[in-house]
């Protein structure tokens, strides 16, 4: 058993991509590529503006909120959270702090790690405005206002977490919910996905319930992918191990630090103890507004099928093996992409086979998403049929697949084209394997004094002259049949 335990706590925020304007003003929530093109005078804090609040984003907050398995608000409004920084124009931040006022507390949420179940409790979600976006460069820095105020969820878990297993395969299902749920696209590459790590550690054979027990909480700020976060916790536990062992650990205070992606060492920023105060309070130009009941009700039947249930149909319904559900539910367009291949009169477990192996290898090897690519589910349910119907073979099928991929060409235009078709009728085949028999006297002999393997020769023979055309299955038995017979 291991000397010491680990408690991990998670600050996930995720911007809800999925509105058309920003949570307090009018511009698009959308990420336009030209810097400071899509901001409104309330994002800058022109004097006179008023936020006014978008309903979408709260109903998109609710929504997150009770898939959590959290309690919503009678009442909410919102706090100001006052400092100063370049990328927050205002001077504080929108935000809720003070319980009961954000969109959800105390929740709970049952997740997979590899084949085992995990429970994390939620402290709170809530929602807040983004701040705009700074790049430093060697002497100066730029700032883009099109992300000021941008609406963002913050979740904050309890320290539930073990490892940097569990922490990652959490925020994967909070990933998958949020784009199941259609909140976002929660896409790390776009910057829509930011956590804060908390990581402690303590003498393993003492009661983690407790938490006067808890070691020093150190909060590693800003990780912006899930792999950053997976290698800050296990530096950040090996570099606390060794404060234990060495007999500092105690001394050390709560303190921030930041991940160093080029070191992958997390570095001191600041101390804990002088911690910032940011004066809230509530913020007056957003009056308390109330949460109907039957506004819940509504959003709890608007809830989308999320990856868990789709992943049970394709197990129990389908038949589909828990590998191959997975692997479909993962990402919502490629399970979306199945559903409507299925939907085209496939049978599931065929259809998962092409998907799993073609298309999604298609898509690792060039690092596309689903909406790239030219195929769409009709054209892969047609060839799918081509094949089924045996009008060509399953390996023609497959390169007529990568074509159409490769060459953005449909493939049943490719079939056509191509004349690509499988010889099926055993007249036609015959005709071929007594061809071959006739030119090739020496390998019959070889297959009578006991070479039968030289069949596989024959069928290449037969294949050769038809172009890879004729059924292998059917030339195969035929061959064998017919050489029997001398
Ligand atoms: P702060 O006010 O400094 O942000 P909170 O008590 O609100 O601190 O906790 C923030 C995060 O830190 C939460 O995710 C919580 O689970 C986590 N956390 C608190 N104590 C510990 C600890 N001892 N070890 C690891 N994580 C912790
Ligand atoms: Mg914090």
């Amino acid at each position: 058993m291991d000397k010491y335990k680990v408690l991990i706590g998670l600050e996930m925020h995720c911007e809800i991509s999925k509105t058309n304007t920003k949570v307090f003003s009018s511009a698009e929530n959308s990420y336009k590529e030209i810097p400071n093109t899509n901001v409104r005078p309330v994002d800058m804090a022109f004097p006179g503006t008023l936020p006014v609040v978008n309903k979408e984003a709260i109903r998109k907050s609710l929504m997150a909120s009770i898939i959590l398995g959290c309690e919503q608000p009678e009442y909410m409004y919102f706090e100001r959270k006052n400092y100063y920084y370049p990328d927050l124009p205002k001077g504080f931040q929108i935000t809720q702090e003070t319980k009961p006022a954000p969109v959800g507390i105390y929740g709970e949420l049952e997740f997979e790690c590899g084949k085992e179940n995990k429970k994390v409790r939620i402290n709170n979600l809530h929602l807040e405005e983004d701040a705009a976006s700074s790049d430093h460069y060697a002497s100066y820095s730029t700032i883009d206002y099109n992300r000021a105020g941008v609406p963002l969820l913050e979740l904050v878990t309890e320290p539930d977490l073990h490892n940097a297993d569990e922490a990652v395969a959490f925020l994967e299902t909070m990933r998958s919910i949020y784009q199941y749920a259609d909140i976002s696209e929660a896409d790390s590459k776009k910057g829509q996905i930011r956590c804060d790590v908390n990581v402690s550690i303590m003498d393993s054979d003492l009661d983690e319930k407790d938490s006067s027990n808890w070691g020093t909480k150190i909060e590693i700020k800003n990780v912006n992918s899930f792999g950053g976060v997976r290698d800050a916790i296990n530096y950040e536990i090996e570099r606390q191990i060794a404060k234990k062992e060495d007999g500092t650990y105690d001394d050390m205070e709560q303190q921030t630090r930041r991940w160093d992606e080029e070191s992958g060492k997390t570095i001191y920023m600041r101390s804990k103890v002088d911690a910032i105060d940011y004066k809230y309070f509530v913020e007056p130009n957003i009056p308390k507004f109330k949460i109907a009941k039957e506004w819940i009700e509504e959003i709890k039947k608007d809830i989308p099928k999320l990856a868990r249930e789709r992943k049970d149909i394709y197990k129990n319904e389908y038949g589909l093996s828990d590998y191959d559900a997975t692997i479909l539910v993962k990402e919502k367009d490629i399970s979306d992409y199945f559903d409507q291949t299925i939907e085209e009169n496939i049978d599931p477990k065929i259809a998962s086979n092409w998907i799993s192996s073609i298309i999604l290898g298609h898509l690792n090897k060039n690092y596309l998403s689903v909406q790239d690519i030219f195929v769409t589910p009709k054209m892969l349910a047609q060839l799918i049929e081509l094949v089924e119907g045996k009008k060509i073979s399953s390996k023609q099928g497959k390169e007529v697949l990568y074509k159409a991929l490769m060459e953005e060409k449909e493939p049943t235009k490719i079939v056509e084209e191509e004349d690509v078709r499988q010889i099926g009728d055993e007249d036609s085949i015959k005709q071929v394997v007594l061809e071959v028999l006739k030119e090739q006297p020496q390998a019959i002999v070889q297959y009578q004094s006991g070479r039968t393997n030289i069949v596989d020769f024959l069928v290449g023979q037969v294949m050769k002259k038809t172009r890879g055309k004729a059924n292998p299955a059917m030339t195969r038995s035929m061959m064998i049949e017919e050489i029997e017979k001398r």
